[in-house]
């Protein structure tokens, strides 16, 4: 027997807090076998399997998806799923997304997809959803598909197996391996940031590594853990715990008993390395001997969807310098500035070109700096666009056509980069260091710098989210952390 199942979705982290709107540019879509070749595992179950492709868009974390853009996609989605459905009997769906994909206009939108899917495909097609454990599990996307999972790892080293362990999943279900399966969600009351929850330190390393010991029991099949998104003003925006198990008194208790772990254990979530106010960070950076000397700009991390073009350390750094130039060589890495793109790219001088940098998505957070500049280098990107190496005194400036995170040793590479070390500060708009940096890091602060992804959450204006929450309310009653429970087959 050959079983069908259709594999689609959407992929974005975007934040309700910044100006910037993605939209279809900042999507890549794939669809027919570029999309199943995202899926390099489905090789081993093609003899019985029959892999549909929907379509697939994922973008770089960003701000809200345009309306446009997202009906677009949906109208495609769903037409094909229709069509898929009408010609073929669809045994399964895998539903491909990130889960904090804030939408104009939208409060729940992977919630909402998921619950047209189940009206399209009926209540007998099995839907396994694959996520990012930044990702929100709100009811209706819960109530609406029947295996969900998501990451273990933040850095995120584990989504090819992630997906797999989906596919997996759904296709065990589908081979009748289990008779009878449920799925047990507990909301958390927790809403942290990324840099206070990395499973590379404690306790989120111990935390997501019991999973494994859980999975080994007999009863559970599947042990998930979301933290949430935490700059996106939406009621479903917090933590939650998902089992998936044969025995329905076995997975209620186990959910229970792992969501009042993860409640225990809250207040020793730290933030995993220093951290500095914006002043203090940039001081400690230039009296710093160690090189090179890394600061996160934390509060306009495009890898959490800031706008990327916040120039708040740059004018601190210049600032100083008016005043006593600092001995220092600093590399900024990066500036999202269109304008100042074109502006350098139709200049006929490289020498004491005026530009204006920066803050112009997001105001709030300052004015563009106005500048004069030398071009150093030149250069394009795939993602990234025309780029540009900008000089200032002892500053040099990557600026970017298209919001762009430096995150990798081959992107500052592809900039002209000898060495990390030819700098002695280089300020990267991240929170956690990446790999690559953390590794070329002799010294590392992140700065709690304003922004749309602010790491200051009891500061930041939230309407709809839901309340009490730690750690924004500091509330210390214990909890009645019971589950909802829903049957999958
Ligand atoms: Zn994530």
């Amino acid at each position: 027997m050959s079983y069908n199942i259709v594999i689609g979705g959407i992929h974005i982290e975007s934040t309700t807090f910044t100006s910037y709107i993605s939209k279809s540019k900042d999507f890549r879509i794939r669809r027919s076998s570029d999309l199943l070749d995202a899926y390099p595992s489905l090789d081993e179950y093609r003899d019985e399997f029959n892999f549909i492709p929907l379509i697939s868009a994922r973008a770089i974390p960003g701000g809200v998806v345009s309306k446009e853009f997202f009906d677009k996609w949906f109208n495609e989605f769903t037409t094909l799923l229709k069509t898929a459905t009408k010609a073929n009997v669809i045994d399964g769906v895998l539903f491909d997304i990130h889960g904090a994909m804030s939408v104009e206009g939208m409060m729940d939108a992977e919630g909402y997809v998921a619950g047209e899917i189940r009206k399209i495909v009926g209540e007998k097609t099995i839907i396994s959803t694959t996520m990012d454990l930044h990702g929100n599990v709100s009811d209706l996307l819960f109530d609406s598909t029947d295996l969900i999972t998501c990451y273990r790892t933040a850095p995120h080293i584990d989504q090819d197996s992630t997906k797999k362990r989906a596919m997996k999943n759904l296709i065990d279900v589908l081979k009748g391996k289990y008779k009878s399966l449920y799925r047990a969600k507990v909301d958390i009351p927790i809403l942290l940031p990324g840099e206070k929850t990395s499973t590379e330190v404690e306790p989120g390393k111990s935390l997501y590594k019991s999973l494994d010991n859980i999975c080994n029991e007999r009863s559970i099949i599947d042990a998930s853990i979301w933290m949430g998104f935490p700059w996106a003003d939406q009621p479903r925006c917090h933590s939650a715990v998902v089992l998936t198990g044969t025995n329905k008194e076995l997975v209620k208790d186990a959910t229970e008993k792992l969501a009042k772990k993860y409640w225990n254990i809250r207040k020793d979530f730290k933030f995993v390395g220093p951290v500095a106010s914006t002043y203090d960070a940039v001081n400690i950076a230039i009296s710093s001997k160690e090189k090179p000397f890394f600061i996160s700009d934390t509060g306009d991390n495009p890898g959490a969807g800031g706008s990327n073009d916040i120039n708040i350390l740059l004018n601190e750094f210049m600032s100083i310098n008016k005043f006593s130039k600092i001995n220092k060589k600093i590399l900024f890495a990066s500036i999202f500035d269109k304008e100042t793109i074109d502006v350098i790219y139709n200049s006929k001088t490289s020498l004491n070109v005026k530009v204006s940098l920066g803050c112009k998505v997001d105001k709030i957070f300052g004015k563009p700096m106005l500048i004069k500049v030398d071009v150093i280098n030149k250069f394009s990107d795939d993602i990234a666009g025309k780029c540009a190496i900008i000089n200032v005194d002892n500053i040099f400036i990557i600026v970017t056509e298209n919001r762009f995170q430096y995150g990798t040793k081959k992107a500052f590479i592809k900039a002209g980069l000898k060495d990390f070390s030819d700098y002695d500060i280089i300020v990267v708009k991240m929170g956690y260091l990446e790999p690559d940096l953390s590794k070329a890091a002799k010294g590392w602060i992140m700065a709690l710098t304003k922004g749309p992804v602010s790491q200051d959450l009891g500061n930041i204006n939230y309407k709809y989210i839901n309340r009490p929450l730690y750690p924004i309310d500091d509330f210390d009653f214990s909890l009645k952390l019971e589950a909802k429970i829903k049957k999958s087959i």
